[in-house]
């Protein structure tokens, strides 16, 4: 089954800006479900510190190079998925990034052939991955979320890179969409024992999925034939 890619407008900048139209009350309750004491010191009457918290957290949520999405809990998920089905404050459906989205189906099909079962995978653009302005670094092109369907969401400039690099950042990025998919337990079954290292393993899923190695080019990003490291630099996380 081929999934249909849609870019659509995805991400921080709609969760950070729906997180203004919760009430005070809804704030509390959410940031009441916290388990990270740096953010349980939050004054709970403090409406500023409320809602900065449930901002950092819609961020993280959304950013897995801050915190890995399944381990975002610092608000209950339930409350940012309502955050993430209000609309963006800037839709940007006419957004087109036509290599990203040739990278992704050829990627697709090749996944389905590995996993016919595999089922749907969205292609998103999130307009705020990749500013280093506190909901991303200059390094993040993309992410997956392992949402149902799963995402994978890149920034706009990734558009803007040699297609080895897009090839390399794609294939990645279904290597987790692989792991959130299957789990590890299975996918080990068919390939023998991963790296114990989230971001190592999507990269060794990817080398088994496209049948070609993960590299780490000259931007310190993953790629593909691009003469770059045979390994995820370990300063990378
Ligand atoms: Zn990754």
């Amino acid at each position: 089954m081929r999934s249909n890619p849609k870019i659509v407008s995805f991400g921080t900048a709609g969760f950070v800006a729906n997180t203004a139209k919760l009430s005070r009350e809804q704030m509390r309750e959410a940031v009441e479900s916290v388990s990270c004491s740096a953010l349980s010191n939050c004054a709970l009457e403090d409406e500023d510190a409320l809602r900065s918290t449930v901002e950092i957290a819609a961020v993280d949520w959304c950013n897995e190079n801050r915190v890995p999405v399944k381990h975002a809990a610092a608000i209950e998920r339930a409350t940012l998925e309502e955050l993430a089905l209000e609309k963006p404050v800037k839709p940007n459906k006419g957004r087109s990034m036509p290599k990203v989205e040739a990278s992704f189906n050829r990627h697709f099909d090749t996944l389905v052939r590995v996993f016919p079962d595999f089922g749907t995978v969205e292609l998103c653009v999130d307009e705020l991955a990749g500013n280093d302005n506190g909901a991303g670094s200059e390094r993040q092109f993309g992410y997956c979320a392992d949402e149902r369907p799963l995402v994978v969401a890149f920034a706009p400039k990734t558009e803007q890179l040699p297609t080895q690099y897009i090839d390399g950042l794609m294939a990645h990025e279904l290597g987790h969409a692989c792991e959130f998919r299957y789990g590890v337990p299975k996918l080990e079954k068919r390939w023998g024992k991963l790296p114990a290292s989230i971001e190592r393993r999507a990269d060794k899923i990817a080398s088994h999925v496209f049948k070609r190695p993960i590299e780490y080019g000259e931007l310190d990003i993953q790629c593909v034939g691009c003469g770059g490291k045979k390994m995820r630099p370990r300063r990378l996380g």
